[in-house]
């Protein structure tokens, strides 16, 4: 079976986290390692342009992610999880940011990326003597 078709059969041909129907195309979940459809999404191009193209972002699109962070796969947990991310200034999504809880393996997957982990910050501690502690 292809990956989109695999996709497709998963997603009953909707796009994983709007559930548009129209313009769908595989997404790879960055940092993908395999080409499984476990690393793949299913997306709509609406998505897709806002997920790559930041200043595209329209916060009320994602509202969606109020349904699709329950998604049993955990691609899309770690896709809504991202962009909720990147909403965080809306009150709404940090609510759900708030109940979106990911396994471990899921939560290290959604921070990997370059991105989130430039944000999360690796916050250095630097004393008066400027030793690291
Ligand atoms: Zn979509």
């Amino acid at each position: 079976m292809s990956l989109k078709k695999a996709l497709q059969t998963r997603s009953e041909s909707k796009c994983e986290l709007c559930a548009a129907t129209e313009s769908l195309a595989v997404y790879a979940v960055p940092p993908s390692s395999n080409g499984s459809a476990d690393e793949h999404l299913l997306i709509c191009a609406t998505c897709c342009e806002q997920i790559e193209n930041q200043e595209k972002i329209a916060a009320n699109h994602w509202r969606c992610l109020n349904d699709s962070m329950w998604s049993p796969v955990p691609a899309v947990q770690v896709m809504a999880w991202r962009m909720l991310k990147r909403l965080s200034n809306e009150g709404w999504s940090r609510d759900l940011l708030d109940m979106l809880y990911l396994d471990e393996k899921t939560q290290a997957w959604a921070e990997a990326t370059s991105e989130e982990k430039s944000r999360a910050g690796d916050v250095k501690h630097i004393d008066s003597n400027g030793s690291v502690y």
